[in-house]
């Protein structure tokens, strides 16, 4: 198994094209903040209670709870690929992650970052709305759904995320830039960086990357 790690800030479009390459490629997609979102969703206990208002806010859930998620991942993927999205997110998480491969004698393959400017980002975070049944993903302006309001899908109601509100994206390009964006360092200097130009087409961007992928 190749393990992936697809960095850039909220917004960058990591969603949308990992959803792209599932299609194209034998390739598991692991989001975090999916996983985190399901395990959220009925937040029936204290401790879910906290994860939903974590995110809300834009903060980062504990390394431990996000790091269960992900071992629990690597070790049931039976695909070729596996395609890390919103992990690692931090330095301490980069390092938990290396030492979980080390044990199989592996490594992250590549780490593709998605290089969006900030000014697109906050537009694409504050129209984008998402269905909360499916996961599907979709944009007030540039990916309208066919009937406004509702998934294309699977014919739910699209909301928009609680952290996808103004103040919240404020503090997760925030926390981003401060946390996360110091991991294009960290994978530059093992070599495996691969700087691809998020901003067009969905489609060609999803094709480069997963040239990147397979080089
Ligand atoms: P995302 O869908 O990747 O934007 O993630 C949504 C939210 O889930 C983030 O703002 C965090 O609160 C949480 N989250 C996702 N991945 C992680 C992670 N690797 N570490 C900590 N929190 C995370």
């Amino acid at each position: 198994m190749k393990i992936i790690v697809i960095l850039g800030a909220p917004g960058s479009g990591k969603g949308t094209v990992a959803a792209r390459l599932v299609k194209k490629l034998p390739l598991r997609h692991v989001s975090t903040g999916d996983l985190l979102r399901a395990a959220a969703k009925n937040a029936d206990t204290p401790a879910k209670k906290a994860v939903a208002e974590t995110m809300r806010k834009g903060e980062l859930v504990s390394d431990e709870i996000v790091g269960k998620l992900v071992v629990e991942q690597l070790s049931s993927c039976t695909e070729e690929y596996m395609l890390l999205d919103g992990y690692p997110r931090n330095e301490k998480q980069a390092a938990f992650l290396e030492a979980e491969l080390a044990k199989d004698g592996a490594k992250v393959a590549k780490a593709v970052w998605l290089d969006v400017p900030e000014e697109v980002l906050v537009g694409r975070l504050s129209g984008r709305r998402t269905c909360p049944k499916c996961g599907a993903g979709f944009h007030v302006e540039t990916m309208k759904p066919k009937v406004e309001g509702v998934c294309d899908v699977c014919g739910a109601a699209l909301v928009q995320r609680p952290d996808d509100q103004p103040a919240n994206v404020a503090n997760r390009l925030k926390v981003y830039a401060a946390q996360t964006a110091p991991l294009l360092n960290w994978y530059e200097g093992r070599g495996v960086l691969e700087k691809i130009n998020g901003v067009g087409d969905a489609d060609a961007i999803a094709s480069a990357v997963a040239a990147a992928i397979q080089a």
